[in-house]
């Protein structure tokens, strides 16, 4: 039952996010078309040729990670788990999702730089979490005029402490109350599956989950997870 939830929320997000993806995709093919008609329409010195050569293969680069994080986001869940890096997990859907908020007219930030954050957890499972949580604040901040996003990650006493906050339309304590029950949904074409199975997994990892929400002012989700302990993890990464 777990599964199939988890299955269906995960088309739903996924899909909501490739439209945006596609959209913004366009914009370094675009640069690269660009680049690529000037070096073969104007005599430029070589020095100059290398740098827009550079420029594109940057472009496609950044573009080629961020697809492949995108289809690794959609690949089947299972339940196995591994060491992840919850840093570097956040890191890379925060570039799945820019396209998504950038195309919802929202900032999406992260203010801090932890380093990596090792925990025992499915990777796939990890990357769900976080898309859910990010892709509901920045749909929060819909209607909102200056939409914001804002993302934080340390460590205090071996917890990872990861908020996401928003200053979207808020919830009221019924609201509140209602998260993560299934098919609790307040949108037109919500599915009500994404915080049921995000709950679940959390709790599966010996994780928490608290939310602090103003009606019309917006919400602070914090979420802990038990960050592994391992010896070659530096002090700094662990206790920031
Ligand atoms: P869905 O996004 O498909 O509606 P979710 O399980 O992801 O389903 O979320 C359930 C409900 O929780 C949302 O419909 C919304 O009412 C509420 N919610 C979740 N996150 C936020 C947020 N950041 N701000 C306001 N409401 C939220
Ligand atoms: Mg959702």
């Amino acid at each position: 039952l777990f599964i199939t939830y988890a299955k269906n929320e995960k088309m739903e997000a996924v899909s909501h996010v490739a439209a945006s993806l596609v959209h913004e995709v366009r914009n370094p093919l675009t640069a690269v078309k660009g680049f690529l008609t000037l070096i073969r329409e104007s005599p430029l010195e070589r020095e100059k040729v290398e740098s827009y050569i550079d420029i594109c293969s940057g472009e496609i680069q950044r573009t080629e990670g961020i697809l492949s994080e995108y289809l690794s986001i959609s690949k089947p869940i299972t339940e196995k788990r591994e060491v992840v890096d919850l840093y570097h997990q956040l890191q890379a859907v925060i570039d799945v999702m820019r396209p998504y908020a950038n195309m919802h007219n929202v900032h999406l930030d992260m203010d801090t730089a932890v380093g990596p954050i090792q925990i025992l957890a499915n990777q796939d499972n990890i990357k769900q979490v976080l898309v859910n949580f990010i892709k509901n604040a920045i749909e929060a901040c819909t209607n909102v005029s200056s939409g914001a996003v804002t993302l934080r990650m340390e460590v205090v006493t071996r917890k990872a402490l990861l908020t996401i906050k928003d200053n979207g339309i808020g919830m009221s304590k019924e609201q509140v109350d209602r998260l993560g029950s299934i098919y609790f949904s307040t949108k037109t074409k919500g599915t009500g599956l994404g915080l049921t199975f995000s709950y679940q997994a959390i709790h599966e990892l010996g994780g928490s989950v608290s939310v602090r929400s103003v009606p019309q002012g917006g919400t602070q989700f914090t979420i802990t997870f038990p960050v592994l302990k391992n010896e070659n993890i530096s002090d700094h990464a662990q206790t920031i």
